[in-house]
């Protein structure tokens, strides 16, 4: 049987330098990561392989299914890599362009003259450094420094008044999937999304493909996040990604806690898995314990309704990489003892956006007896893994088991509130089959004794990989 962790709110962590190991990525499932992403911005396409088989070794030794999440770059600038760090002071003019010779600090894929006419900021490290343009040369701009600090290969760079001209998915994105994919990744993220037209085009480049792979879009435009776009966005994606970094740098930081309200309910309310990402437990890079102010971060984008968070660089290249996911884990632990604080949320059914009103219909119902009847568990045969995010979407306190034949299902529900995978072997020909596989895991499991109630959903008939439309309340009576 599955390990079960018991911890709703899921923990995603970066690999990097100081995580890319087998000691190091069987350290973070030990502390509690339930998903690994790998920062596809920081690989090449060959780097995905080696990582992936890592992964999926320590997956194997921790007996559940983690979800491996591949995380495409999309149009995001950097400086090229290898430029050497520098220190920019104050008021200093510097010169940029995409061509090393005729710039100190070369951005990669910058049409400058297009991109970021005077006066637009252009915003080096998620904003810790800010220039200003101030006027075009025949290759570049030139711009002044308004806001201090170190600028280096690798560094993102963002245009918060302008946009940049390279497409939403890249040639090395297009690698970079294609590589993903061949190496068992689970779910794609795309970066810098800013229309529903992004997600389409990575879906119609991924094909037949496409089907069992969910893709996360990161939400971290301005653009993406006005009401008219971000529900286009959300319903032509399978998850989405609150990425803070980059927004906080295209938006402004104080914009960022409403905008996580605003995305993290609008997800909810269409059944779309969302996770909330990037400086949660900052001071973990250097630091064992987090700071008064992380933890309450951590908890409250709990109780905005998040389903998971990702640590970054704690992860990818902090000194404690696993004592930030075991931090995690206690401060969300801690906080889910007090659901109740998540009262702002009223559910509806029937969003126009709903894309299984149905199996939306049966899985608020399977919540409320769940919560009203005290049952031990809540199960849910599950062949694409709808049905549990649609419970999950309703927060019951029941655990959510969601039994699937598909080890990829599992893995991309491992990312879900509340859901606990588990992959079965042996399909279930019926209801009256469905039942009693429900009884059995979830007695094996330990999350339910002899006389307890389980609540099981499934689709019938089963053979017709129906969408889910039936519910049955089940005492339990033996447990092998
Ligand atoms: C972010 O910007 O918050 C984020 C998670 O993206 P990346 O790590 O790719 O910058």
């Amino acid at each position: 049987m599955t390990t079960i962790l018991r911890r709703k709110v899921k923990i995603l962590a970066t690999l990097g330098p100081a995580s890319a190991s087998p000691d190091g990525i069987r350290a973070l499932l030990a502390a509690g990561a339930d998903g690994i992403r790998l920062n596809a911005s920081h690989l090449k396409p060959d780097d995905i392989a080696p990582l992936a088989a890592m992964v999926r070794a320590a997956e194997s030794e921790a007996e559940r299914p983690i979800a491996l999440l591949c995380d495409l770059a999309g149009p995001k600038l950097r400086v090229r890599k290898g430029t050497p760090v520098q220190r920019l002071e104050l008021g200093q003019t510097v010169e940029l362009s995409a061509d090393p010779a005729a710039s100190a600090i070369p951005i990669e894929g910058f049409d400058p003259r297009r991109d970021s006419p005077p006066p637009c900021r252009i915003l080096v490290k998620d904003g810790k450094v800010v220039l200003r343009v101030r006027e075009l040369t025949p290759t570049g701009v030139v711009a002044v420094v308004e806001r201090p600090g170190e600028v280096g290969g690798g560094m993102g760079v963002n245009l918060p008044d302008g946009d940049t001209s390279l497409p939403s998915l890249t040639d090395h994105d297009r690698a970079c999937a294609d590589a993903a994919l061949a190496a068992g990744v689970d779910t794609l993220a795309l970066s810098f999304v800013r229309r529903p037209e992004d997600v389409a085009l990575l879906r119609a480049y991924l094909g037949p493909r496409a089907g069992r792979v969910p893709i996360v879009a990161k939400l971290e435009k301005a653009q993406a996040v006005q009401p008219e776009t971000l529900v286009p966005i959300l319903a032509a994606s399978d998850m989405v990604m609150v990425a803070r970094g980059d927004l906080g740098a295209e938006t402004a930081p104080e914009k960022v806690p409403v905008l996580q309200k605003q995305i993290l309910r609008s997800a909810r309310s269409l059944g779309v898995a969302a996770i909330t990402a990037t400086e949660m437990l900052e001071s973990m890079i250097r630091e064992e314990r987090p700071t008064r102010a992380e933890a309450s971060d951590v908890a409250n984008a709990l109780f905005d309704g998040t389903d998971a968070v990702l640590l970054t660089a704690e992860t990818a290249v902090g000194a404690h990489p696993a004592l930030a996911v075991a931090a995690c884990a206690s401060i969300l632990c801690e906080a889910e003892a007090h659901l109740d604080l998540d009262a702002s949320w009223v559910c509806r059914s029937q969003e126009p956006e709903l894309r299984d009103p149905v199996g939306d219909a049966v899985a608020m119902a399977a919540s409320r007896a769940a919560e009203q009847l005290d049952a031990a568990a809540l199960v849910c045969f599950t062949q694409s893994g709808r049905t549990a995010r649609l419970v999950a979407r309703y927060r019951p306190r029941t655990p959510i088991l969601a039994l699937t034949s598909d080890p990829d299902v599992a893995r991309t529900l491992a990312l879900v509130w509340g859901v606990i995978p588990h992959v079965c072997h042996e399909l279930p020909v019926d209801h009256e089959g469905v039942v009693r596989l429900a009884e059995t895991l979830a007695g094996e499991s330990g999350l339910v004794r002899g006389g307890e109630l389980v609540v099981v959903t499934h689709g019938a008939p089963i053979a017709a990989r129906s969408a889910t439309n039936l519910l049955r309340i089940h005492r339990v009576s033996t447990v092998e």
